[in-house]
């Protein structure tokens, strides 16, 4: 049998042990942690709308009218008039025909990705690709192969090098622990040439990229033919919870006859699906939450190149500074503590190995008089 204590202890000495932080009030960028206060700088609360009073009222509304739990699966009783007319305002706001909802980004992966391929088949996804692809890719039974980040030369080849009745290629929009976005006119192409299905995980892009917050595919001009699988989630910048995918007719029909972590599980509860109606109207209509998050993108990359530190190459609000050793990083992150400012400690397996780093995202919420505090602090404790 394993000695759980000793791996434990293993884990702790090489700085990898992972622990929940508790925080007593609630999900925006102020937060109080064992009685301090802090400012939250590594929530993916883009828009600072997980507070917000219309969210909070359409969630209580929705208790009224719908209770707590949905009872049941979609397909057994659990499908309520909110979730079909979520699912109708997803379909129009992203473009596509259908959308199917899914309790979390997690599991709409999974079930994804098992209902598209099997056994004989081939998914290609990109290195830094989040864990819930890969496992997608795992119990599907299809052949994983991995490409090199964002490299379609890579991509191309592996296409050439494999056999596979049905191939398909998967990638992070907005890759989540790095921040930059994937290569989509490029996979557009690749897949296009190789008859590939593409699927795009736009985790960190819905609400955020694109004029209205519609995407990365809005925002790079990629028609629906050329991307016919697009899943997000709704626990990141549309502040609820949950996660859809949106496709035409016949790919969410399939989605829903055989997509077991679809089938097999409890139906979101309805109050959220009401909730998340009334972010999807907040992001569609008040564009200044991703002015005001681009501008403090902006102040956070000149303010942290000003001071000598490098950044990775995002536009994006997941802004990381690598600094190589879990040991670095985690001390870096409890030095930023110390001063008010909650950024965590990204460490393998979640990223390579030697590539440890503080994850710093910024929220709309955030002041300007915020970000340059964050600046203040970073550039105290890179020389720690
Ligand atoms: C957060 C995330 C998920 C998982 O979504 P949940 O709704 O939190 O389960 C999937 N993919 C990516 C890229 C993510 O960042």
């Amino acid at each position: 049998m394993r000695d759980l204590k000793a791996e434990l202890e293993a884990r702790k000495s090489a700085s990898l042990y992972r622990s929940c932080v508790t925080n007593e009030q609630g999900s925006g960028v102020h937060t109080l942690v064992d009685g301090q206060l802090l400012l939250n700088f590594c929530s993916n609360d883009y828009l600072g709308l997980s507070n917000h009073p219309d969210l909070v009222k359409a969630l209580q509304q929705g208790a009224d009218q719908y209770g707590v739990g949905s009872g049941a699966a979609h397909l057994v009783s659990g499908h309520s008039r909110a979730h079909q007319t979520l699912e109708e305002e997803l379909a129009e706001f992203t473009g596509y025909p259908r959308a199917l909802l899914f309790s979390t980004g997690y599991m709409a992966n999974l079930g994804v990705i098992s209902a598209l391929v099997g056994a004989g088949d081939l998914v290609l996804e990109d290195r830094l690709n989040h864990a819930s692809l890969l496992d997608g890719a795992l119990i599907s039974r299809a052949r994983l192969s991995r490409y090199q980040h964002n490299s379609m030369a890579d991509l191309a080849n592996q296409l050439d090098k494999r056999s596979a009745n049905q191939r398909l290629i998967a990638s992070d929009g907005v890759f989540s622990m790095d921040g930059d976005l994937a290569n989509l006119p490029g996979l557009v192409d690749v897949a296009t040439s190789s008859e590939s299905w593409l699927m795009i995980d736009d985790a960190h892009g819905f609400g955020v990229l694109g004029e209205h917050g519609q995407g990365i595919r809005h925002h790079f001009g990629v028609s629906t033919t050329e991307l016919p699988v697009y899943m997000a989630t709704l626990g990141k910048a549309a502040g609820v919870f949950g996660a859809f995918v949106a496709g035409s007719d016949d790919l969410i029909e399939t989605i829903i006859q055989f997509a077991r972590s679809y089938i097999y599980t409890t139906a979101l509860p309805p109050a959220l699906a009401e909730a998340t109606r009334a972010s999807l109207k907040i992001i569609q209509s008040e564009s200044w939450r991703r002015q005001q998050l681009q501008q403090h993108i902006q102040q956070f990359r000149k303010g942290v190149i000003a001071t000598g530190l490098k950044l990775m190459p995002s536009e994006t609000a997941i802004q990381p500074i690598v600094v190589g050793s879990a040991e670095k990083a985690v001390r870096m992150s409890s030095a930023l503590r110390q001063r008010g400012i909650w950024v965590s400690a990204i460490r393998p397996p979640t990223v390579p190995e030697g590539t440890a780093r503080l994850r710093v995202t910024l929220s709309a919420e955030h002041t300007e008089a915020e970000v340059s505090k964050l600046i203040d602090a970073i550039t105290e404790v890179a020389t720690l």
